[in-house]
């Protein structure tokens, strides 16, 4: 999917193994350029213009483990927003 291919290959394959552990999660945001990281209210320096971060959303519960999994994979931001999981390396 382009989503998932426009992460960095490190980040894509962490990324990959939370969605192979929570199947129902949605890769809903990856690489962004600046436009649009800025039209979503995205953080000047965010990881996702670099295409390090990722935001995933779900059930409550699969966004939950989707950051302890990324916690254990040794992510640099892993953080239940809410509506999704941002996630980062
Ligand atoms: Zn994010």
């Amino acid at each position: 999917m382009a989503l998932l291919s426009s992460l960095s290959p490190h980040t894509r394959r962490h990324v990959q193994t939370i969605m192979l552990a929570y199947p129902r999660l949605r890769l809903t945001s990856a690489r962004r350029g600046r436009l649009r990281n800025r039209a979503v209210g995205g953080a000047a320096n965010s990881l996702h213009l670099s295409g390090r971060a990722a935001d995933l959303s779900g059930t409550t519960a699969d966004q939950q483990a989707a950051v302890r999994l990324a916690v254990r994979l040794h992510a640099v931001e892993a953080l239940d927003e809410g509506d999704h999981a941002h996630v980062a390396w």
